[in-house]
């Protein structure tokens, strides 16, 4: 075991996430690994390593407090370099996590990260959330859908709730101060066959929460009109 495998064990007892070792080390490798091609292609503006292990390794594990179901189908939308889907992935080898981006240059990297790490049970799906949720071969399919930095909160609840299935949860990573988003987003929510759980703490960082996780929970089918084109769900305000 190294230092950095040893570290990420520590931070993660101090934040509550038990690690086993070949995790951690899975862990570490993804984030060398990603680092490194980071130097070609822009996947994370975090690279410093100690950083990297709190900022995204444990914020994304922080989920798994909600993630009752270990055997979950879990779409992570707006993945990027992998976030929170790959760290859920490698903890939770059980379920079946896919990584959606519109930006397929990003999930060509993580695919090919995920593979030399065989950490296989990802799917990675290329494309925009407005669009594949109106296609059934993803629209309520999901009984977890994950975001972390990808849009204000009522633009995501019509980006992730048409993917979420009825009875499954989506959550939503927000800063601290998420209390406006969260209100303009209370009748879109409804609107979209969700209702609002509860307001989880993160990861605690000096003191601070470095983020919430917002739990909705699916309770009807979304309304077919939704998620409208993105032209659309930028300029129209909510009905
Ligand atoms: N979730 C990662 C994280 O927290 O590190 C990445 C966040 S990055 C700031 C936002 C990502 O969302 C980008 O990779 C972008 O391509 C993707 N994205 C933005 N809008 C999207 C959409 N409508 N459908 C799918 N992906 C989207």
């Amino acid at each position: 075991m190294n230092n950095k495998t040893e570290r990420l064990i520590e931070l993660g007892n101090q934040a509550g996430i038990d690690l086993e070792v070949n995790q951690s080390e899975l862990l570490i490798g993804y984030m060398e690994r990603l680092l490194e091609m980071n130097k070609k292609i822009n996947l994370t503006r975090i690279t410093d390593e100690e950083e990297f292990i709190k900022l995204h390794l444990l914020d994304s594990l922080t989920l798994l407090k909600l993630i009752e179901n270990k055997n979950a189908t879990i779409l992570d939308v707006g993945t990027g370099g992998g976030f929170p889907g790959i760290p859920l992935a490698i903890l939770l080898e059980n379920a079946e996590i896919t990584l959606m981006d519109s930006t397929k240059k990003k999930l060509n990297v993580v695919q090919a990260i995920a593979e030399e790490l065989k950490i296989n049970n990802i799917k990675i799906l290329h494309g925009r959330a407005e669009e594949l949720g109106q296609n059934d071969n993803y629209r309520e399919k999901y009984q977890i859908v994950t975001s972390r930095a990808v849009a204000n909160l009522t633009l995501l609840s019509e980006y992730c709730l048409p993917l979420t299935q009825v009875g499954g949860h989506f959550l939503s990573m927000k800063g601290r101060d998420y209390q406006e988003e969260l209100l303009a987003a209370e009748k879109p929510i409804d609107i979209l066959g969700a209702k609002l759980l509860k307001v989880e703490p993160g990861l605690l960082l000096q003191n601070d929460y470095l983020h919430v996780i917002i739990n909705m929970k699916k309770i009807k089918a979304t309304p077919k009109q939704f998620p409208r084109l993105n032209g659309k769900i930028k300029k129209e305000v909510f009905p």
